[in-house]
């Protein structure tokens, strides 16, 4: 393996997207190239511009922004592919991790594709990946599912369907929602082994583990505030 080939240096009149992945907690969690990519691109798609111009100003980066989110990304779609046209180098972030994982990204990411453009996606922080590598649970097989439906119906057709997947299984949860879920893995699969990763990176991390019953059967003792991702894996499936 070949560690000091550089990534291909786009050239300037390219148009060319950058997906840059920001922490999920701790500001020391961004790379070095994330921030040359940020000071040197010419326009940043920002989820949350206000969010965005705060970890700018900590990396005393200016640059202007543009508000890219779920609620704009179709009607942004043109402006993006123009930009992307004039030959300009534009880098997504979002709030926190990487672009396009349960955030938007991937629908932008396929029409610039689509379109003949050049897409660089960078390596970094990202709850998933952090979570799973700190689990101890098994990693050669992982099913990611983001965020289950809020809907009880689908949120139990989503885990009955996946109860005989062989591998970790892994779910970003809202702490509103946690409790929930484990009462619906402790009637689907009470044997199987459940971590709980909260505050990644953050000051308060912590994860617990244990059987999803026995979680469930404690779960008046859990800090249930914060951010989560829940990781399953059940032996011998
Ligand atoms: N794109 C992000 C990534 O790369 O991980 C995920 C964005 S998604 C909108 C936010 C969810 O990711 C949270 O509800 C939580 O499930 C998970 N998450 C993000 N940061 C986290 C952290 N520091 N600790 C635990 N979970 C986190």
């Amino acid at each position: 393996m070949n560690h000091s080939t550089p990534s291909p240096d786009p050239s300037p009149q390219c148009g060319l997207l950058y997906l840059v992945p920001t922490p999920i907690g701790n500001l020391e969690d961004i790379t070095l190239r994330a921030l040359r990519v940020l000071k040197e691109c010419d326009l940043i798609l920002a989820e949350d511009t206000r969010h965005t111009g705060h970890l700018l100003k900590h990396f005393e980066i200016s640059k202007p922004m543009l508000s890219y989110h779920k609620f704009n990304e179709a009607a942004r779609e043109g402006q993006v592919l123009d930009r992307l046209k004039d030959g300009k180098q534009l880098a997504l972030v979002t709030d926190a991790g990487t672009p396009g994982i349960s955030d938007p990204g991937q629908r932008i990411v396929a029409e610039a594709l689509a379109s003949g453009f050049q897409v660089q996606s960078l390596p970094g922080a990202c709850a998933l990946t952090t979570a799973l590598s700190g689990s101890g649970l098994p990693t050669d097989t992982v099913h990611f599912f983001g965020f289950l439906d809020r809907k009880s119906a689908r949120r139990r057709r989503k885990l009955t369907a996946c109860r005989d997947m062989d591998g970790t299984l892994v779910f970003y949860e809202s702490p509103h929602r946690i409790l929930k879920l484990l009462e619906e893995l402790n009637d689907l699969m009470p044997d199987a082994d459940v971590v709980l990763a909260r505050e990644l990176t953050k000051k308060f991390e912590q994860y617990v583990r244990g059987k999803a019953a026995d979680l469930w059967a404690g779960h008046a003792q859990l800090r249930i505030k914060g951010e989560f991702v829940v990781l399953v894996h059940q032996p011998g499936v």
